[in-house]
């Protein structure tokens, strides 16, 4: 297995409110490499006392510092020379992300390359977004404007954490608000590069903090009154407890949580088309994407040849050292997260489901948290496996009877994330793209694009994050009447 190195700047400092200080105690997290299970460095853990210092630093900033009260063009120049840093540090970030999550680096180059796109997209879309609207109304005018809503506490997890947390930081911080981020334990390295890039862009003092800290902290930062609105990625069960916490202060809550997402395949589309997607679509990062597709729901015609091919393509997905360049799937991030899919697999078995390929621990590979990928055969949407998130590399056949069989069956989760139809039939598909209760509905498994926005319908969450609509979720509308 490879033995790719990971250069932090300041090991042993927490980025907080724009400077690199001493933690309050010697605690700190280990890194362990899914890919071997062995410990690649350890970074400092925020505790109560760092929180508190991030939180008054981006209250202080907030209420008296430059960042609110400058112009737009000022603050989206700052973010354009932090996207410059980060193209210089994209390999850094890729190591790292590899490192922490055991993502294929073939994959987390293509990613990582990306990241500062989020940030110019970002610009671009608030260059077009209409922060303040006059219209005349009796007496004199109303203009209605959009205030940065405050301070920021991002929640990020730990299966993307460069993009997830991009996607907080870059509506928020360029409409004006100031910001506490906190990473996972389980994957920080990614954001203490970042928090070394946005160093070097020009941020004044306070704007951004960056503290990786477990989700006890977490909670003192929700609760905490000096924090405006709180900005959540994670499962359902934690985004559930989060957004009740906010709600009993009134405090501003968005909301991005899991998926359980259909693929819909009509009898038209074309297996050799559908069977690269579908395998593509549930396979990134080891099926641990809350996107993923893993239901794929096909009439009870096409469904043999469905399986037999699904099996015969995630048979053939070669597994291995994320360091290689030559592997298509890593591992899963922990030994906890392998035990949960061992778990889901072992009752999709017990519950009647049966499995075509895969199922077990590879042989050969005994070091690092793998796990083959998996298509269970006749499973039935009331079974465990097609109503909850695995989070790994497992996908569930199940066959419906006709068209409104299948829109039933996409509908009967409790999420609503993402959702794919396959068809060649541009009006069949967006007769049936209307009828999915889901935030992304794409033909043939087309997008998510970064520029578009992206969220979730039912328990997958509350808001949308990308496109122009993040921008709402950062600030405050205030209508100012003026007197003619
Ligand atoms: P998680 O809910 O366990 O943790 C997410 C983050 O929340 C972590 O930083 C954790 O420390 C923190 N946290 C947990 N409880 C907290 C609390 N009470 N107060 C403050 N912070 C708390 O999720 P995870 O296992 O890290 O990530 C996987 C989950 O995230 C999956 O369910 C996946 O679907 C979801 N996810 C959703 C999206 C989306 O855009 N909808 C994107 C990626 C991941």
């Amino acid at each position: 297995m490879s033995q790719s190195v990971v250069r932090l700047k300041h090991a042993d400092r927490l980025y907080i409110g724009g400077e690199w200080l001493p933690p309050s105690t010697d605690r700190r997290f280990e890194i362990v490499h899914p890919g071997t299970a062995d410990i690649r460095l350890s970074v400092p853990e925020a505790r109560e006392a760092d929180m508190d210092r991030a939180v008054s630093s981006a209250r202080e900033a907030f209420d008296h510092g430059a960042w609110p009260r400058m112009s737009l063009s000022e603050r989206c120049a700052c973010m354009l020379h932090w996207a410059d840093m980060l193209d210089a540090r994209a390999e850094d970030l890729a190591v790292a992300y590899t490192t922490e999550i055991g993502a294929t680096i073939r994959s987390t180059r293509q990613n990582m390359a990306y990241m500062s796109s989020l940030i110019r997209h970002g610009v671009k879309l608030a260059e077009a977004f209409a922060f303040e609207e006059e219209m005349p109304v009796p007496g004199g005018k109303a203009v209605v404007t959009k205030e940065p809503v405050g301070v920021v506490a991002a929640i990020v997890p730990w299966n993307f954490p460069a993009h997830l947390g991009l996607i907080k930081m870059v509506p928020a911080l360029i409409v004006g608000c100031t910001m506490v981020v906190k990473p996972s334990p389980e994957a920080p390295l990614d954001m203490i590069l970042m928090a070394e890039c946005a160093d070097l862009a020009g941020f004044p003092k306070g704007v951004l903090s960056i503290v990786q800290a477990d989700r006890d902290v977490g909670d003192r930062l929700i609760r905490d009154l000096r924090v405006d609105k709180v900005s959540f990625t994670g499962s359902t069960a934690a985004g559930r407890h989060i957004g009740a916490v906010c709600m009993d202060r009134v405090a501003r809550v968005s909301l991005e949580l899991g998926g359980k997402s259909p693929a819909i395949i009509l009898d038209d589309a074309p297996m050799e088309a559908v069977v690269p997607r579908l395998v593509r679509m549930s396979t990134l990062i080891s099926g641990q994407a809350c996107m993923s597709l893993t239901r794929v729901l096909v009439s009870e015609a096409k469904a043999p040849a469905l399986e037999e091919a699904l099996a015969a393509a995630y048979a053939a997905i070669r597994i291995g050292d994320p360091f290689d360049e030559t592997i298509d799937m890593g591992p899963l991030i922990n030994a906890r997260q392998r035990d949960r899919v061992e778990g889901y697999v072992a009752t999709g078995t017990r519950q009647g489901a049966r499995i075509a390929t895969g199922g077990r621990r590879p042989t050969g590979l005994d070091a690092g948290f793998f796990f083959e990928p998996t298509v269970f055969a006749g499973v039935t949407n009331d079974m465990t496996i097609a109503q909850e998130e695995i989070f790994g590399p497992v996908i569930s056949v199940i066959r419906y009877r006709d068209e409104g069989d299948a829109v039933a069956l996409a509908n009967d989760t409790p999420y609503g994330l993402n959702a794919a139809i396959f068809t060649e039939d541009a009006d069949r598909f967006r007769d049936m793209a209307g009828r999915i209760r889901a935030g992304t509905v794409a033909q043939n498994a087309l997008g998510p694009q970064i520029n578009m926005p992206f969220g979730g319908f039912k328990q997958s969450g509350i808001g949308r994050e990308g496109g122009v609509e993040a921008f709402e979720l950062y600030t405050e509308v205030k209508v100012i009447y003026q007197a003619a």
